[in-house]
């Protein structure tokens, strides 16, 4: 093979690593003029879920304002009572008392198909419903439960998410398709099974809906699994066998590190294959750890990944043995601090912001070169080099800082460089 069929080569691989399309049904999810499209050319939604108590109307608005603050396009909050009923309409009202209009989402399960026929003010204020076929009633009750939520989803053209868990799988479903397993001349794996069962179970649901005269445009579908591997299996055989919006996530990913690392890795894979129109982290916050986390793990991914830009980004070194001060550590989460701290205002001010990059670096091995790919970085002397602190803006040395103020300096050439680069596009 030749030098430049190589290269070509080679450039082929590059352009094939990037995000797949994939071209799913559009759903609306509207409350007033706010109007969330999921799934087709939209971008991929993020989403999160209360974990106050839904009767505690204040408390839960509150929660709900941090979450839409945080970035949530989309906020779940479970309606497991008549209580909890008749709180929803009011935590409507708080919200848009408050100016917040992110759509509602209420979680159904066992009695949904009551709630949402004796509380038509909350069928009213919710803005989709999540169904969970596992847990709509057994037997002959299933179907005619499962159809009264689906018939309130019709009369109130709300958008419904037929949400399958493997938690609570419907186990009849899966007892008759274990049989038909049994019965076969070579029978898959337990595991396969259930993948299948998992799928089957949302797709049929799915299918009834339709009967019911639902619009498919209007049905999302999830297969959530807790194991990442299983998660990856499931969706991909669920997105070669239907065109619904579908929402992604790892579900009880658990807390922290584990939690986030897990969703990511999980979520990464499928939305690099293009699998996945709206995202949810499952993390349990750790003591005292805001709910909101779970939204900025949700953005963190999408960024990381090149799929949406919600902030700047700050790149900074590990820092080694090269470097004898924490300087660098200091001045990487302060910036990271600041630009985050500043972004309600300046999405509106300043518009393309969340694009900027930064590089804040500790010594001069990959210092001066990373700074150049970013739109302003510095190169922070390390152990043994001259005191002095390269500046480079959109790829060329700009100016270096020298003294006591370096951290200080830094910030503000950071703020002149966004009213200069960014300032000028706001309307
Ligand atoms: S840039 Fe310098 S200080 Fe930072 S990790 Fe690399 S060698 Fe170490």
């Amino acid at each position: 093979m030749s030098e430049s069929s190589n290269l070509s080569a080679g450039l082929d691989m590059i352009a094939a690593a990037r995000p797949a399309a994939r071209r799913s049904r559009q759903a609306s999810v509207r409350w007033g003029s706010r109007v969330v499209t999921i799934g087709g050319d939209a971008p991929v939604r993020v989403q999160s879920m209360t974990n106050t108590d839904t009767v505690d109307v204040i408390g839960t608005a509150i929660q709900v304002k941090e979450l839409a603050i945080a970035g949530s396009e989309l906020v779940r909050i479970t309606v497991n009572t008549p209580e909890a009923a008749e709180a929803v309409p009011h935590i409507r009202e708080q919200l848009d008392r408050m100016g917040i209009d992110v759509p509602l989402v209420g979680d159904f399960h066992y009695n949904g198909h009551r709630l949402l026929t004796d509380y038509p003010a909350m069928a009213q204020a919710l803005s989709k419903y999540r169904i969970n076929p596992g847990n709509v009633g057994k037997g002959d009750k299933k179907d005619r439960q499962f159809a009264q939520m689906i018939e309130a989803a019709i009369k109130y053209d709300k958008v419904v998410r037929i949400g399958v868990n493997w938690g609570s799988l419907d186990q009849e479903l899966l007892a008759a398709m274990m049989d038909e397993n049994a019965a076969r001349a070579e029978p898959w794996d337990g595991q396969q099974v259930m993948y299948q069962a998992l799928i089957q179970s949302a797709l049929s649901s799915a299918d009834y809906a339709r009967e019911l005269g639902m619009n498919p445009d209007n049905i999302i579908i999830s297969c959530k699994v807790s194991g990442v591997q299983d998660l990856i299996s499931v969706y991909r055989a669920l997105n070669a066998r239907c065109d619904y919006a579908l929402h992604l996530g790892l579900t009880e990913a658990g807390m922290g590190t584990k939690g986030t690392v897990a969703s990511a890795a999980a979520l990464s894979v499928l939305l690099q294959e293009g699998i996945g129109d709206t995202i949810r982290v499952s993390l349990t916050p750790q003591p005292g750890e805001s709910r909101t986390q779970e939204v900025a793990v949700a953005l963190e991914i999408l960024q990381s990944l090149g799929l949406r830009a919600f902030n700047p980004s700050v790149t900074a070194c590990p820092g080694c043995g090269r470097t004898t001060s924490t300087t660098f550590q200091e001045l990487a989460k302060q910036i990271d601090d600041f630009l985050r701290a500043q972004m309600p205002v300046w999405r509106a001010k300043y518009p393309g912001v969340e694009n900027l990059r930064v590089a804040v670096m500790g010594c001069i091995v990959n210092g001066p070169g990373e700074s150049k790919h970013a739109d302003i970085g510095i190169s922070l002397p390390g152990t043994g080099e001259a005191p002095a602190a390269p500046v480079f803006i959109d790829g060329e040395k700009a100016l270096t800082l020298r003294g006591e103020n370096i951290a200080t300096e830094f910030h503000a050439l950071v703020e002149n460089y966004i009213e200069k680069r960014f300032g000028g596009a706001a309307a």
